[in-house]
C-alpha cells in the first residue's frame, strides 16, 4: 500500500465514486446547457435536454465535442463562465494543428494542481523532496501543472522550465533534486548528457521521474530508469481537460489511474462513436465533471487506449488507462499498413539502439517511401561501410517482422539527430505537403 495525497477519495469504494459522479454530472450538464450556447445548440440538435441526464449512464446520450469544434469556436465559444471569473488561460502545444486555448477559474486551478499533487505523492513525493520541473512553463500546461502540484505537496520546487541542459544538470547536482518532471524524450537526453559529463546513475539524488505529454514505450521507460538510476512513472493529460494529472501512474507502473472524481472516461469506437466495454481498445473520451472555465462534455481526445478496472495493489480504486498507443492521427498508413511510431521505438531499443530516431515518409512515383534515421550509440559507432550495411539490414529485418513492412534504415553518427526539450518530433510525413 502506497502513499496518497487524498486517501479518502483515491481509495473510495466504487459505489462512492459512482455516487459522486452521478451527483456531479446532473449539475454539470445543467451548468453547461445554461452557460455554453455552442454546446446547447449541439444538445438541441440531438434532442437531449439536461433533464435526460440522471446519472453517468446517460452520458452516452450527449453529443461529442472534437478538436474541430474548439478550433471553430476559438477563442470563447466553449467558455463556461464570465471572463471576469477566470484567472488563467493555457494553450495546447499545437502538435497537430492550430492551438486551442482553455480557461481556468481559481477553483479549476486548485482542482488541476491537486490532481498533479496526487501524481507526485503516488511516486513517493513528500515535503522532504526537491522537485525539478523541466516541462516548459508558459502557455504549455506541463510546467505550471507540475509546479502547482509540487507546491501543494510541499516539495522544494525547482521551476527550471525546459532547455539549457547545462543549467539543468548543475541545479540537479548542486541542489540534490530527488524528483524529475519532464517529457520522456528530454529525460533520455538528460540521462545521455549526465553520462557525457562523466556522471554515473548513482551520482545523482533522483529517485523518481514523472514523465508525460508524449507517447513513450516500456522499452524507453527501462532505458531512462537505467540511465538516471530512478523509477520512471507516466502521467497523462491534455489542455482541453486541464493539463497533466488527468491520470497518473502508481508504484505498480501498469497504467495510469484516472482521477474519476473529476473526469469521467469512456472508450469509443472511433469510426462509429459507439461506447466500448472495459478492456477494448478505442478512442478515449473525457467529460469534466466539475470544471467552470472550460467545461467540456464528451471531448474526443483522439488518444487510443484501453481501460481496466482490475484491482490495483496500490489500493487506489480509480480506473486505469493503458499508455496511449499514440494518437489516432499519429498512426501512419504506409503502403496500406498501419504503423505507429511506438512500434519503431520498441524495435530500436530492443536492438540496443538509443531512442534517438526520426521517421520520414514521402510519396514518389505513387509509391510510399519509408525511411528511418537512427543514431549509432557511441559504443557501437563504426565508420566501416560494410559494418554499417550489415547493421542496417539487421534493423530493417527486425522492423519488418514487427510491422509487416521494412523501412529503409539510415544509421547516422551519434548526436546527429536533433534532441528535444519538449515534445519530440518523431515523424516527418512529407506526403501531407503534396496533398
Ligand atoms: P497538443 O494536442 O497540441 O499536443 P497538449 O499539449 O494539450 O496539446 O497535449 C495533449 C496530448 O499529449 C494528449 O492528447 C496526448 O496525445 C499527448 N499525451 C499527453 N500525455 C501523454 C502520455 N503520458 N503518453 C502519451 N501521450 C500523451
Ligand atoms: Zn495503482
Amino acid at each position: 500500500m502506497g502513499n496518497y495525497y487524498q486517501k479518502e477519495i483515491e481509495t473510495a469504494p466504487r459505489e462512492e465514486i459512482l455516487r459522486i459522479q452521478n451527483e456531479k454530472i446532473v449539475k454539470q450538464v445543467k451548468y453547461v446547457y445554461e452557460n455554453v450556447a455552442y454546446y446547447r445548440d449541439l444538445m438541441d440538435k440531438k434532442g437531449v435536454k439536461p433533464e435526460d441526464i440522471k446519472s453517468v449512464d446517460d452520458i452516452k446520450k450527449l453529443p461529442f465535442l472534437t478538436k474541430e469544434d474548439l478550433r471553430k469556436g476559438y477563442p470563447y465559444a466553449l467558455l463556461g463562465t464570465d471572463l471576469k471569473n477566470c484567472v488563467r488561460i493555457q494553450s495546447t502545444s499545437g502538435t497537430t494543428g492550430q492551438r486551442v486555448v482553455s480557461f481556468y477559474t481559481q477553483k479549476d486551478i486548485d482542482m488541476w494542481e491537486e490532481c498533479c499533487a496526487r501524481a507526485i505523492v503516488a511516486v513517493g513525493g513528500t515535503d522532504e523532496d526537491v522537485c525539478q520541473v523541466c516541462y516548459g512553463y508558459g502557455l504549455f500546461t506541463g510546467g505550471p501543472g507540475l509546479n502547482g502540484g509540487s507546491h501543494k505537496v510541499g516539495c522544494l520546487t525547482l521551476p527550471m522550465s525546459s532547455g539549457n541542459t547545462d543549467r539543468q544538470i548543475q541545479f540537479m547536482m548542486d541542489l540534490g533534486a530527488t524528483i524529475l518532471c519532464c517529457t520522456p524524450s528530454y529525460a533520455a537526453y538528460i540521462g545521455e548528457s549526465l553520462a557525457e559529463r562523466g556522471y554515473k546513475p548513482e551520482d545523482n539524488k533522483l529517485k523518481a521521474g514523472i514523465f508525460g505529454a508524449e507517447p513513450w514505450t516500456e522499452e524507453m521507460r527501462r532505458s531512462i530508469e537505467k540511465s538516471l538510476g530512478i523509477k520512471a512513472y507516466d502521467i497523462y493529460g491534455l489542455t482541453e481537460t486541464s493539463g497533466p494529472g488527468v491520470s497518473f501512474e502508481c508504484e505498480e507502473q501498469t497504467g495510469m489511474h484516472i482521477n474519476e472524481d473529476h473526469f469521467y472516461a469512456e472508450v469509443i469506437d472511433p469510426e462509429t462513436g459507439e461506447v466500448l466495454p472495459e478492456g477494448e481498445k478505442g478512442e478515449l473520451v473525457f467529460t469534466s465533471l466539475d470544471k467552470e472555465g472550460f467545461p467540456l462534455l464528451r471531448y474526443r481526445t483522439r488518444d487510443i487506449c484501453v481501460l481496466s478496472r482490475k484491482p490495483c495493489s496500490c489500493g487506489r480504486t480509480f480506473v486505469k488507462m493503458s499508455k496511449p498507443l499514440g494518437r489516432s492521427d499519429d498512426m501512419m498508413i504506409i503502403r496500406g499498413v498501419n504503423v505507429f511510431p511506438s512500434q519503431i521505438e520498441t524495435v530500436l531499443l530492443n536492438q540496443g539502439y538509443t531512442p534517438n530516431y526520426q521517421i520520414v515518409v514521402d510519396r514518389k512515383n505513387n509509391n510510399d517511401t519509408f525511411d528511418v534515421y537512427v543514431e549509432f550509440s557511441p559504443d557501437q559507432f563504426s565508420d566501416k561501410v560494410s559494418d554499417i550495411q550489415v547493421k542496417e539490414r539487421e534493423l530493417t529485418a527486425a522492423m519488418r517482422s514487427m510491422l509487416g513492412i521494412g523501412p529503409k534504415i539510415h544509421l547516422v553518427p551519434p548526436k546527429s539527430i536533433e534532441r528535444s526539450e519538449g515534445k519530440a518530433v518523431r515523424v516527418i510525413d512529407k506526403r501531407k505537403l503534396h496533398d
